[in-house]
């Protein structure tokens, strides 16, 4: 059967794209940590007619008729919201990750206020750019300081935040990374948070999938607020989720609508929904330790080959290394790996040398991979395979032969949301001019 039958009529160009991201999906081990495959059930949820609704409001209290089954589905993703986390209340709406922590900022900073300061773990550090980085809106609308991690022992630096906190006196202390390898102490953030006066908001973007399935702490009992992702670890769509303790309910669903955004995407949120469910089984708790144990293999192998690892290792799903105990640059090894079939991302390391375009680190993560079922004998073989590509940076044909051995071992283990007749591997090597035609 062909894929995408409609789309192939009417727009045969964006079709074509589609199978050929589509091929690429397939055949390339995902080592970027932020992305994950959904599944065929959230998939499908996400491509139906809830596109097509406008439901701006909560449930019962909209602005628009027909809400009988919407309600129902956003109840739906709010009560196992909080039954998965364990959280007083669920708002199901955030567009995304970026705007669910500024939803948590505005819902716990009082407009007429003058502490408008939020304190958040620096970019360069592992934390997200809307944790108060300078380019970002967040130190905009707010005034942001940023803490670090030791030099050390590249753990995070809690006499650093403490020192800050007392001296900067922020309305709202951020906790959560994008790049950082180790358990993330939310106990040690919250009491911080007290002795200052602060809130404490989680962003547990990267580690969702982690916490849901008992792999790392959760800041639920910790934390103010904690934000998510839906579309990382916990494997849901592309979407983004808030908890908070029962006293900030109002205020951070004030703060989603009419605050931040207009309608739902309540596609989006019949998908969370799916995934919310599928993250609340035994299967999933096995995956959530089975993609913590395949990073720790991962990090094993690759310091046995001498690669420098940031922290030495890793606690969770991600690893950071620094290319130039392999002699390159991050983009080198990052480009290099690409043509190698394995798929990262340069990313910078506590106090980089080299600046932020081109920066010294690789990150890599174990959780698309061990979604498609790899273990840990097959992460010790793609750490070979990573060293082996950064050392053959200069060698094409090396490159491709490393592709072909990806490509097969990729094919013995089909990713979720993918069903047969699976994609045409020839769709990857034909060359990007011809899609003009
Ligand atoms: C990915 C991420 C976000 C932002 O999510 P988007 O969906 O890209 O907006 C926010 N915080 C952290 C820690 C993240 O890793």
């Amino acid at each position: 059967m062909e894929r995408h039958p409609h789309m192939r009529v009417t727009d045969p160009v964006i079709a074509s794209l589609v199978e050929r991201e589509e091929a690429r999906q397939f055949y390339t081990a995902k080592l970027i940590p932020s992305e994950n495959y959904a599944s065929t059930a959230v998939l499908e949820a996400s491509a139906t007619v809830l596109t097509n609704k406008y439901s701006e409001g909560y449930a019962r209290k909209r602005y628009y008729e027909g809400q009988q089954f919407i309600d129902a589905i956003e109840e739906l993703a709010i009560d196992r919201a909080k039954a998965l986390f364990g959280a007083d209340h669920a708002n199901v709406q955030p567009y995304s990750g970026s705007p669910a922590n500024l939803a948590a900022y505005t819902a716990l900073i009082a407009k007429k206020s003058d502490n408008q300061r939020i304190l958040g773990m620096g970019l360069p550090h592992g934390g997200h750019l809307t944790h108060g980085w300078k380019v970002s809106v967040t130190s905009r609308f707010f005034s942001a300081e940023q803490y670090a991690v030791d030099e050390q022992t590249h753990l995070i630096d809690f006499d650093d935040v403490r020192a800050k906190a007392l001296a900067f006196r922020p309305a709202v202390i951020v906790c959560g990374a994008s790049a950082y390898p180790r358990i993330i102490d939310f106990a040690r953030f919250a009491e911080i948070a007290a002795e200052v006066g602060a809130r404490l908001v989680a962003d547990m973007a990267h580690i969702a999938g982690l916490v849901a399935g008992g792999a790392h702490p959760s800041p639920v009992p910790y934390a103010d607020v904690v934000t998510s992702t839906s579309h990382k670890t916990l494997r849901g769509p592309r979407g983004g989720l808030i908890l908070c303790k029962a006293e900030h309910a109002r205020a951070v669903d004030r703060a989603v609508f009419p605050g931040l955004q207009g309608g739902p995407h309540n596609h989006t949120v019949a998908a969370l929904a799916v995934a919310l469910q599928e993250a609340d089984t035994d299967d999933f708790k096995r995956y959530a330790h089975a993609l913590v144990a395949n990073a720790k293999a991962m990090a094993e192998q690759l310091l046995s080959q001498g690669v420098r690892l940031v922290s030495g290792g890793t606690d969770n799903h991600l690893i950071l290394f620094d290319a130039a105990s392999l002699g390159a640059t991050g983009k080198e090894a990052a480009v290099a790996m690409d043509k190698a079939g394995l798929e990262a991302n340069a990313n910078s390391i506590p106090f980089d040398p080299r600046g932020p375009f081109d920066p010294s680190g690789v990150r890599i993560g174990s959780p698309a991979l061990t979604a498609r079922g790899l273990g840990p004998a097959d992460m010790v073989q793609i750490a070979n395979w990573i060293v082996a590509a950064v050392r053959a940076r200069e060698d094409d044909t090396a490159l491709a032969g490393i592709c072909a051995d990806v490509r097969e071992m990729m094919t013995a283990y089909p990713p979720p949301g993918f069903e047969k007749p699976w994609p045409d591997p020839a769709l990857l090597d034909t060359d990007r001019a011809l899609l003009d035609t």
